[in-house]
């Protein structure tokens, strides 16, 4: 019987290294060990990525633990070095393809050693898969870090069917063709029999830079390629619905005896004032939130309309993240500075206009931030999709709550009922936000209803069997273009 084997940069596990040499293993929650739960848990299927312990951080010993415990979990690890997690990861994937990826040139990084790093890591993935595939199994790669990896897998095993999804943007050809191996990267793609992004637009930019770049035949969706036809097509990521709705009901419900001491604290605030708002975002600290870009529209928003001074509160949860390379480290400062400045401007001595956390939160808590605001403000100056804008609307089981969100957000294109902005916009951002505030609850209700409909039908298992379905169409050869 085949099987499918997924693969990604990170296995779907968290594995610890205790004091005492015991292994400590719990699954991943996240969206994406979500959606592939099926495709994972279906006959022989493994998932094959690195365990987040380097070669140096494990003896034999160590090792041969953690192999015979993922394997438990039907997963098997990819043995990555320092070397390589400074070069391929930290390096090339974080320091190139995400900064170009996002639109972000002056971040780029065209480092010769880290692309060769890359390659061989790629190499050491497929060297993984090449093990334990057999004729007729479907591969599903993901991600940025793995551009190279469906070439490397056709190429050895051409009788297996290979899905690649990007989770990031695709960018437009002129970005994409700045990129020094830009040739190679497409063919390492191209080894996919369908190819998958989250907007039609993201789909549309790979198949320009494919033409272009390549000279390839490109109709419609379809790529040929060699003796091959490659499909490209759209699968717009969705979010666990169920369970954020469903968490959401039982806050409500709660008893104010097991709230959480951020709940009370949202409590007092939004029964300090009569008219309090609470402004929402959340986001992992990087450059292409835009973080910058809201704090300064805020500002322009409270000298704009001081009538709202005293009463709006923006709450602002900023998750570290790739805290050692030198761009996430200035904007941490800058985002400090900012919001130091904000505050010491407009504070009074019962009202602080921003509430600034730098730190991730148990899921409790962000169910406690999600169901607390009435305005999420969602700003980002690029994002592949942006999963906390629906994780807002999952939680609104009253169907009241504005969501403020970017157009480069690829979730925007879902999203239309959504207030749409330009975050380069200030003027825009803080008419908005007025807009927001003041917008009647049915009016609120009318659009949430619709944004929830939509996100409970395509949530992210369907996602993921959508593109399992697509992928299984590539084996008809009637799909073959003349
Ligand atoms: N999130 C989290 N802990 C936190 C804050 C956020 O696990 O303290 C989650 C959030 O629920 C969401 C994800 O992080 O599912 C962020 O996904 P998104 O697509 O918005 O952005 P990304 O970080 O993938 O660029």
């Amino acid at each position: 019987m085949s099987k499918t084997i997924i693969v990604s940069n990170r296995l779907p596990l968290q594995i610890k290294l205790e004091n005492d040499n015991s292994l400590k293993i719990t699954p991943s929650v996240g969206g994406l060990a979500t959606g592939m739960k099926s495709v994972h848990a279906e006959g022989n299927g493994i998932w094959v990525g690195w365990s987040g312990l380097t070669e140096e951080e494990t003896d034999s010993f160590t090792k041969k633990k953690v192999n015979e415990a993922v394997k438990k979990e039907k997963c098997v690890a990819v043995s990555l070095n320092e070397q390589d997690v400074e070069n391929f990861y930290f390096g090339f994937s974080n320091k190139t393809l995400w900064p170009l990826f996002h639109y972000f040139m002056e971040y780029t990084e065209f480092e010769k050693d880290q692309w060769e790093s890359y390659q061989e890591v790629n190499q050491k993935f497929a060297d993984v898969v090449l093990e334990h595939i057999e004729d007729g199994d479907n591969v599903w790669v993901h991600d940025y870090q793995l551009l190279l990896l469906p070439k490397l897998i056709k190429d050895k095993k051409p009788n297996t069917t290979i899905g690649f999804f990007l989770h990031i943007p695709y960018p437009s050809y002129e970005i994409f063709r700045t990129f020094p191996w830009r040739e190679q990267l497409l063919e390492g793609m191209l080894g996919a029999d369908l190819l998958g992004f989250h907007t039609y637009d993201y789909e549309r930019h790979f198949l320009s830079s494919v033409k272009r770049i390549l000279r390839l035949d490109v109709k419609f969706n379809k790529i040929n390629y060699h003796d091959r036809v490659v499909t490209v097509d759209s699968f717009p990521m969705g979010i666990d619905y169920n369970k954020f709705h469903d968490a959401a009901l039982t806050h409500t419900n709660q008893n104010p005896k097991e709230k959480s001491e951020l709940q009370r604290r949202l409590d007092n605030h939004i029964q300090s004032t009569s008219n309090a708002k609470m402004v929402l975002s959340i986001d992992r600290l990087d450059y292409t939130k835009g973080i910058p870009n809201r704090l300064r529209a805020f500002e322009y928003f409270l000298n704009k309309y001081p009538q709202f001074k005293e009463k709006v509160r923006l709450i602002m949860l900023a998750v570290p993240s790739r805290s050692n390379v030198p761009q996430y480290q200035k904007l941490k400062r800058d985002t400090d500075e900012l919001v130091g400045r904000i505050n010491g401007e407009f504070a009074t001595v019962s009202w602080t206009p921003i509430w600034y956390f730098y730190r991730s939160m148990p899921f409790e808590n962000l169910i406690d931030l999600y169901t607390s605001s009435d305005i999420a403000l969602i700003t980002p100056v690029r994002d592949g999709m942006n999963l906390v804008a629906k994780e807002y609307v999952a939680t609104r089981t009253n169907e009241d709550g504005v969501l403020i969100l970017s157009e480069m957000a690829g979730a925007s294109k879902e999203m239309n009922e959504a207030l749409l902005i330009n975050p380069n916009n200030f003027e825009e951002i803080a008419d908005t936000l007025k807009q927001a505030i003041e917008m009647p609850t049915e009016e609120q209700s009318k659009r949430m209803k619709i944004l929830q409909k939509r996100l409970k039908r395509y949530t992210v298992e369907k996602w993921a069997d959508e593109f399992m379905k697509s992928l299984n169409a590539t084996k008809i050869k009637d799909t073959v273009m003349v």
